[in-house]
């Protein structure tokens, strides 16, 4: 064995896990998967705070490999042994690309399905059968009501980011979904918040769970630096082109509020020279991987994406987050902000505060629990100061709930561009073994 795998050695991970680990050159765990890894393998039930960026994924699915591979699979047809829930399309591709990276030397399979595709390959990839299953619930109930997926062999569930899975009203979903799936069985939730409705659901389906977490609740990394700068709504989009022709050369990641407003940003972006892609709810599955991949490969400067269609991105070392509007609850700031200052580098959040936002942004500062320094750009001061006790504006179309087959309507209403569970499906089976 490699020096350099020696500690996640140390950990209990198996030979060809192992092995994989070295080929992507990881040397030393994450401090989630320091503390995850080992329960996880003795078969215990875990309770994990971690955000995107913390290597949650690996915490979870190394160990859940490693047992995999060391049980008998079941007599007859292969059926999902393994079944991982994540709340939209873009984490189940790089949860599911995670899966086949680091179970590449494994002889076990991997195949997700999720909405916004159509049902055939997935029918598929089912009837073939997969070892490991990413689902978003939506579209797994489809499948379970047409009787494609069967349950009655999981060995491992995990409920990836239980919390975004909640906001976008999938507790039904969940509920009816765990129900198929045997009482005997391993549990993993992992969740940014313990909020009240995750611990929730951990009591309901999990049993005596040990509890990991790496940041406390609602922290994020004090290495970024949160800058606030008031300007008038009419000329945020001058500013930010300011900001992004004067001072930033790096790539950007830029939040805001509707998927129309990220589109007409993007567009109006690319006008001023500036090359930038959008991605949201209403941009087809293959439309948002484009998107992501331009933005990867450093084709696109900017990308300009909505807190849904954003959650789980895996964007590594970002410098610089710039709301371009303040989330309408505080808790995705912090979801955003999740993606600089990673593992300790210095990160820059950025937020372009109007005057009718001063509410949201004292919002932002209770939770973070420090002031957001204000700072004027020459040239952009807002034609008022900002009001800092101003109740939150919703236009009627944000307010509006989303279509929630499977779940009770959502009770927070920032989230109303969830993409639909129902909506589509998309399948892809991939062998790990090669
Ligand atoms: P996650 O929090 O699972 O989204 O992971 C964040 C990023 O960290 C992903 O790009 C992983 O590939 C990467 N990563 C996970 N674990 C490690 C590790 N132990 N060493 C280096 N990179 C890692």
């Amino acid at each position: 064995m490699t020096i350099e795998s020696s500690a996640f050695e140390a950990l209990g991970l198996p030979p060809a896990v192992l092995r994989a680990l070295a080929d992507k050159n990881y040397t030393t765990p994450t401090p989630i998967q320091q503390q995850a890894i080992p329960l996880v393998l003795s078969g215990r039930d875990v309770l994990g705070g971690a955000q995107t960026g913390t290597g949650k994924t690996a915490a979870f699915s190394l160990p859940l490999l490693a047992r995999l591979s060391k049980a008998t699979p079941p007599n007859g047809p292969r059926r999902p042994r393994a079944l991982i829930l994540v709340p939209t399309r873009e984490l189940a591709v790089q949860v599911n690309e995670s899966i086949r990276n680091y179970g590449r030397h494994l002889r076990l399979t991997t195949g997700m399905i999720f909405g916004g595709v159509g049902m055939g390959p997935q029918m598929d990839l089912l009837r073939r059968g997969v070892d490991i299953l990413v689902a978003t619930p939506g579209r797994l109930i489809d499948h379970l009501e047409r009787g494609t997926a069967k349950l009655d062999a999981i060995e491992i569930l995990v409920l990836d980011e239980a919390d975004r899975m909640l906001d976008m009203g999938f507790l039904a979903a969940i509920k009816r979904i765990v129900q198929q799936v045997p009482k005997q069985r391993q549990t993993l939730l992992f969740s940014a918040t313990f909020e009240s409705r995750v611990r929730g659901l951990a009591m309901e389906f999990l049993r005596n769970p040990a509890e990991v977490e790496v940041a406390a609740r609602n922290t994020i990394a004090s290495t970024i630096q949160h800058i606030a700068h008031p300007v008038d709504n009419s000329r945020k989009r001058d500013l930010l082109t300011h900001l992004l022709a004067t001072r930033f050369q790096d790539r950007v990641l830029v939040f805001g509020k509707t998927k129309h407003g990220c589109n007409r940003l993007a567009e109006q972006l690319e006008e001023s020279g500036i090359k930038a892609v959008a991605i949201h709810g209403n941009k087809s599955q293959a439309q948002r991987q484009k998107a992501l991949d331009a933005f990867k490969a450093g084709r696109a400067r900017v990308l300009v994406a909505t807190d849904v269609a954003a959650r789980g991105l895996d964007i590594p070392a970002l410098p610089l987050v710039i709301n371009y509007d303040l989330p309408l609850v505080a808790e995705d700031y912090v979801h955003r902000i999740g993606r600089t200052g990673r593992n300790g580098a210095t990160g820059e959040a950025i937020s372009l505060v109007a005057i009718d936002e001063g509410g949201l942004l004292s919002q932002v500062q209770k939770l973070l629990g420090q002031n957001v320094r204000q700072v004027l750009v020459e040239g952009f001061a807002p034609s008022q100061p900002l009001r800092m006790d101003a109740k939150p504006v919703q236009s009627k179309r944000q307010a509006r709930p989303s279509a929630r087959p499977h779940g009770k309507p959502a009770v927070r209403h920032a989230h109303a561009q969830a993409p639909k569970g129902r909506s589509g499906a998309g399948a892809q089976r991939s062998r790990m073994a090669r």
